[in-house]
């Protein structure tokens, strides 16, 4: 791909704006279809559309392609407005519905009938269907299509009044029924469907199909250039047919682009439907989800997804992208930005048998080292510490350097430490407490005589602890492309039952007492964390890991 920030689509404009095309203006729409929440598929196309209208400083608008009522509801109409919002794009008073043009939509339709270019059928279908013929077959033509001009005009003012059951009719494009393209042989425009909208209520019983909806919808709002996924690319002489046979007010240019494919993820709403819907996951916002919503409550930051996007850019050949790419991205935003705390997700305790038990010492910890601004805390240290039990091994194989029998290894900003006694569990003889003495010449991290360790451990003060709940994430799939068939399995059997692991009792750092959602951090040596949005109370914390500091996957 070209140079980050430029693309097909740019160049596009860019020719447009210099041939003076559209009277110099850039008009561009996110059309979502109100059935379900955004995905980080969807993220690319806002980022586009209302990327290109910033960058030519042109408009966007936001319009709702709410022509489905089956499958529409208002939830989602809010969910995705809140998710465009937080993602940092304003499309201010330029918010739309297809469902506000209906009445216009008819007039066209009638306008097709009245050339001769649009006819009643009363095939099923079905027929329909099977009439259309193959790539090889040219289709049948329907026995309705030599209707008269009054006839489709009566036929199809009775269908919006309501006389005809669902099915029993359509109104067709009459186009060609051999046309090499299968899409132009007499595509459907119309269909009976006598449910209530939720914009429109009982107001329609006939409702317009995409292909007839999404073009005049963009010639009303005087769009210059559509952009839309690849898989519209075979409906692009339709898109020009109904803007060519009808009074429209203009002709927007249909522009594809390849749509993102994430590997370990499945980025299609009737999925991510289904996820939810049978309990695979928790909702739509479950930290898990290629969501919106489900990568904010994870802690992703709005900076992250853009930034995301920018990086992949714009191909016109679709190709899956690796969403360690993502991981990435959430990763360089919040080293940057996030305050560096210690939490210690499985503590062990360690006693430090020769520190006073009425002490305690405030010790001085860095809160950002890629932030001089950040400045530094005070963070307690007393005789009973929480240590990582995954930092301590008894028997230690020999590239472990951290905790063991006799070793010594530095506490994070406080003292040396060396083990002298191990305490374990009678029965299970599982380890439970550590023994330990340390050197005060050590307070802040270094010894005077210049003896070396070879760990640094992060530690929560024992007495001064915050307890929390920990919930660590990972990809939700465990294999790279969910969707490849293979012995009859579907992306449900390769959900990684790992990708959500709940840990109860973490120590924090008692300057986490009181935070709230929106906060975000980095535990040491663990990862990057959030407080959980929905779940997470004062009194009973609720961290969500957003990402490991590493990438974990790629070893
Ligand atoms: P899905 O396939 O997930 O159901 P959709 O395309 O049916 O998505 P819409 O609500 O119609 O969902 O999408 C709104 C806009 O977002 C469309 O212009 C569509 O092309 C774009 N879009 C959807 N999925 C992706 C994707 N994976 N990558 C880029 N753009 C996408
Ligand atoms: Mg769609
Ligand atoms: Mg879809």
């Amino acid at each position: 791909d070209a140079a980050p920030g430029t693309h097909f689509i740019k160049a596009i404009i860019e020719a447009d704006l210099a041939a003076n095309k559209n009277d110099g203006k850039v008009a561009t729409r996110f059309p979502p279809e109100p059935n379900g929440y955004l995905h980080i598929g969807h993220a690319k196309s806002i980022c586009l559309n209302f990327g290109m209208a910033e960058t030519f400083r042109g408009t966007c608008n936001l319009r709702f392609d709410d022509t489905n009522p089956t499958k529409e509801d208002v939830e989602y109409v809010d969910a995705i407005m809140d998710d465009v919002r937080w993602l940092g794009f304003d499309w201010d008073d330029r918010l739309h519905y297809a469902s506000d043009y209906f009445e216009q939509l008819y007039g066209f339709a009638v306008q097709l009938i009245e050339a001769g270019k649009a006819y009643v059928d009363d095939q099923s279908a079905g027929e329909i269907r099977s009439n259309r013929g193959t790539l090889t077959q040219p289709g049948t033509d329907s026995p309705w299509r030599g209707r008269s001009i009054d006839e489709n005009r009566d036929l199809f003012q009775r269908m919006r009044a309501g006389e005809f059951e669902d099915g029993s009719r359509v109104l067709r494009a009459k186009i060609d029924m051999a046309h090499p393209n299968l899409i132009m042989r007499d595509p459907t425009l119309y269909r009976i469907r006598k449910t209530d909208h939720h914009r429109t209520g009982d107001a329609w019983c006939i409702y317009p199909m995409y292909d007839f909806t999404h073009c005049l919808s963009d010639s009303l709002e005087g769009i210059t250039h559509s952009l839309c996924t690849l898989e519209f690319e075979n409906n692009r002489p339709l898109y020009d047919w109904v803007l060519d046979n009808v009074d429209a007010p203009c002709h927007p240019q249909q522009i594809e682009f390849a749509r993102l494919n994430l590997n370990y993820s499945v980025l299609s709403k009737r999925k991510l439907i289904q996820l939810v819907e049978e309990g695979h996951v928790d909702g739509w916002d479950d930290p898990r989800m290629p969501t919106i919503c489900g990568l904010r409550r994870r802690g992703f930051t709005p900076e992250s997804i853009r930034g995301f996007c920018d990086r992949i850019g714009l191909a016109k050949r679709d190709s899956v992208v690796d969403v360690a790419l993502l991981e990435f991205s959430i990763r360089e935003d919040l080293n940057r930005r996030a305050p560096r705390v210690m939490g210690v997700l499985n503590p062990l305790k360690v006693v430090i048998e020769n520190y006073p038990a009425d002490q305690t010492d405030e010790l001085d910890a860095v809160n950002n080292p890629e932030d001089p601004d950040a400045g530094v805390r005070k963070v307690p240290f007393s005789r009973e510490i929480y240590i990582e039990h995954d930092d301590f091994m008894e028997n230690p194989p020999k590239k472990f350097f951290r905790l063991a029998p006799g070793r010594e290894v530095r506490l994070r900003y406080a003292f040396f430490i060396t083990c002298t006694d191990v305490i374990k569990d009678a029965t299970t003889g599982e380890v439970i407490e550590l023994r330990c003495t340390y050197d005060p010449a050590t307070r802040g991290g270094d010894a005077p005589d210049g003896r070396k360790v070879k760990a640094t451990l992060h530690w929560v003060s024992a007495a001064h602890a915050v307890d929390a709940e920990v919930r660590l994430y990972d990809r939700l799939f465990d294999k790279a492309n969910p969707d490849e068939k293979v012995d009859g399995k579907t992306y449900k059997d390769f959900i990684n039952p790992k990708a959500l692991e709940v840990l109860k009792g973490c120590k924090l750092e008692p300057c986490l007492a009181d935070v709230g959602p929106g906060y975000f951090c980095q535990f040491e040596r663990m990862g990057y964390f959030c407080v959980d949005a929905k779940d997470s109370a004062p009194g009973a914390l609720v961290f969500n890991r957003t990402v490991t500091l590493r990438d974990e996957w790629a070893k």
